[in-house]
């Protein structure tokens, strides 16, 4: 729910990033230690990532998913 918030907030500000520019990487290590890339389009690496500066408001900084669930006090959730 979390992600779908942070989608919701981005498109009602205008700022949801195209589907059309080139995938983004997500880069994480899996709980066998192993580091792994995934690859993502830009809107999802937005929202999973965070720290996205807002155009329309100046110093906003979008939150990303783990920032909310660290608010929640839920697990970071590493992937996509
Ligand atoms: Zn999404």
């Amino acid at each position: 729910m979390n992600h779908e918030f942070l989608h919701s907030l981005r498109q009602l500000n205008g700022e949801a990033r195209p589907g059309e520019i080139e995938n983004q990487s997500i880069v994480y290590t899996d709980d066998k230690g192993i580091v792994r890339v995934e690859k993502v389009d830009p809107e999802e690496a937005a929202v999973f990532n965070g720290g996205v500066q807002s155009k329309i408001y100046p110093g906003y900084r979008y939150p990303s998913e783990n920032t909310l669930r660290l608010e929640q006090s839920l697990k970071p959730k590493v992937n996509y």
